[in-house]
């Protein structure tokens, strides 16, 4: 029986543990693809087999996505091609860009059907700011490599989240305290499955609660934004602003200065013309 979905690619987000949270649109994707690309068909049969279909199945993973990628584009001209992964919604942490993008280069019709993700869920329980949030995804596994990237979000001033499996998490809270400091965190674990928690303290809490007893099943960490930067001291000020009036006229230095270090413009546009004799 042919499709009654429009040709193109279907990007379907799936469940992260709780077979239930797959929607009702996700389910009827998959009911009507012509063929569905997976990381692991065993994983996503199990998927198909709740809901009572079977549909041909393409793996599509790390070692092999290059050679099968043209062919999957290929088949979006007349046949819908539903892109899944293990868990949780593809291309976040999980193949798919690639395919997002060929597929937009040749110009198919797509369309996402969002859902879970763990990332988010995971910002859903831990009860630290989400007004801004910077996914990292997984940390380099070596410690010096790790210390490295973390120092890379240190003066982000937003919630930051990782990606993370048992037996690294102490070590990996330890340097997060190490690097950003011992900020508020939570530590998801098991989300939407039977033993789902999350703890929160503070890094090194965090840390101590899981030195020696490392947990089971899938970990999302989230770290607090760093607490307000050390207002700026009066010789700071001083100096930026003689720096600034190096190339900018007293108006804009004051304002420069003004901006990037939470001093008073009308007081540093005065300063500058003292210091030019003016
Ligand atoms: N694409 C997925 C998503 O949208 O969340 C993520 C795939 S990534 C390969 C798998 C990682 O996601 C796990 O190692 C874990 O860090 C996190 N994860 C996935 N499911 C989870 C769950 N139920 N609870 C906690 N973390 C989870």
């Amino acid at each position: 029986m042919a499709s009654s979905l429009q040709p193109g690619l279907y990007i379907v987000a799936t469940p992260i543990g709780n077979l239930g949270d797959l929607s009702p649109r996700a389910a009827s994707i998959l009911r009507e693809a012509d063929i569905i690309a997976v990381e692991d068909s065993r994983v996503t049969a199990k998927l198909l087999q709740h809901i009572g279909v079977k549909r041909p199945m393409q793996p599509y993973h790390d070692h092999n996505a290059d050679r099968v990628r043209p062919g999957l584009i290929e088949r979006m001209a007349n046949e819908a091609v539903a892109l899944v992964s293990d868990a949780g919604t593809p291309l976040i942490s999980d193949p798919g860009y690639k395919l997002v993008r060929d597929a937009r280069a040749a110009g198919r019709h797509i369309v996402t059907i969002p859902g879970p993700s763990a990332v988010i869920a995971a910002l859903t329980l831990a009860g630290l700011p989400t007004d801004r949030f910077f996914f990292a995804g997984f940390l380099p596994p070596k410690a010096k490599a790790k210390a490295d990237q973390i120092a890379e979000f240190k003066t982000l001033r937003a919630t930051l989240v990782f990606y993370e499996s048992g037996p690294r998490l102490a070590d990996t809270l330890a340097i997060l305290a190490q690097v950003l400091g011992d900020r508020e965190a939570g530590v998801a674990r098991e989300i939407t499955k039977a033993y789902e928690e999350c703890l929160t303290g503070t890094l090194l809490e965090l840390a101590a609660r899981y030195e020696g007893a490392p947990p089971k099943g899938e970990i999302v960490i989230v770290v607090g934004p760093p607490g307000e930067p050390e207002a700026a001291s009066g010789d700071d000020i001083e100096l930026a602003l003689v720096e600034a009036l190096k190339t900018s006229s007293p108006a804009k230095a004051a304002g420069e200065v003004a901006r990037t270090l939470g001093a008073d413009r009308k007081a540093l546009y005065a300063r500058a013309l003292e210091l030019l004799g003016k």
